[in-house]
């Protein structure tokens, strides 16, 4: 039996990136992956790359109209949810003085409310003994110049676990965070505006930026039972960049 025999799970931001690597892990380890993403083609086409154990469901994650749908059709067809990774984020670059009101509202939309009525919503069919993973980043503490917008939502995120830690501990439910440093995605390049990938590399003590699937396997294990006592716990996966 696959670590993750039998269990169903969410993965938002899942056509691209980060969302796609762990729902493919997810899926390989014999959890049933219901992908979400705003990008219909991508996640339709990630959903056929993954194979049979993803179902793939358009969902805004800034619309909790979306998220009812989802969990409508999930409560319908499988009854229940063992593992969320609320990952679905947008990167925004603007130092201050340049932010504007447009910015503010599309990153808190996003990267906040979505990671918050993704879990608030499922709370009904979240088991006993699941796993709720957050997507932070290593912008939670690092003041990151032109990223203060994104910092603070990545920030909330942190806050956001430590809290429902202790809401939620008489449910069994675990609360992580994973932080990720630099890992190659679009979002790396169009996001937050990295040309030459190389030359960051050089300046990360493991000596290269990061690859999805180095943060899916880390998710992997929040998800699973191996990691049965932890929770409230922020995960760097960074390469060794220090944190402040
Ligand atoms: P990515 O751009 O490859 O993937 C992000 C996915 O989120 C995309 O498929 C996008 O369509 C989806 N998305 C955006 N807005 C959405 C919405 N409103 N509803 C549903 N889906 C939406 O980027 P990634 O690097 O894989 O990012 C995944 C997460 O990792 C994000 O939360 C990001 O902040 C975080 N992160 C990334 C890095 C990095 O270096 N790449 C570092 C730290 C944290």
């Amino acid at each position: 039996m696959s670590l993750l025999t039998g269990k169903v799970a969410v993965v938002t931001g899942a056509a691209s990136g980060i969302g796609l690597a762990t729902a493919k892990l997810l899926a390989t380890q014999g959890a049933t992956v219901f992908v979400t993403d705003i990008q219909e083609a991508k996640l339709k086409q990630a959903a056929l790359d993954i194979g049979k154990n993803a179902i793939p469901v358009r969902v805004d994650s800034s619309n909790v109209s979306d998220i009812r749908n989802l969990y409508a059709g999930i409560k319908k067809s499988h009854g229940r949810v063992d593992i969320i990774f609320a990952n679905a984020g947008v990167a925004i670059t603007a130092p201050l003085g340049e932010i504007t009101e447009d910015a503010y509202d599309k990153i808190t939309s996003i990267n906040l409310k979505g990671v918050i009525f993704t879990v608030q919503e499922a709370l009904p069919l979240l088991s006993n003994n699941s796993s709720v993973i957050l997507t932070s980043s290593i912008a939670n503490k690092k003041g990151l110049p032109t990223l203060s917008l994104y910092g603070a939502t990545k920030a909330a995120i942190r806050s956001l676990a430590r809290t429902w830690t202790a809401e939620l501990k008489s449910r069994g439910i675990r609360v992580n965070v994973v932080s990720p440093g630099y890992i190659e995605t679009p979002m790396l390049h169009t996001g937050v505006g990295i040309e030459d990938i190389k030359l960051l590399g050089d300046q990360i003590p493991i000596g290269r930026v990061g690859r999805p699937e180095e943060i899916a396997s880390v998710v992997s294990f929040l998800a699973s039972d191996a990691s049965s006592y932890i929770t409230g716990a922020d995960i760097q996966v960074n390469g060794g960049v220090a944190e402040i």
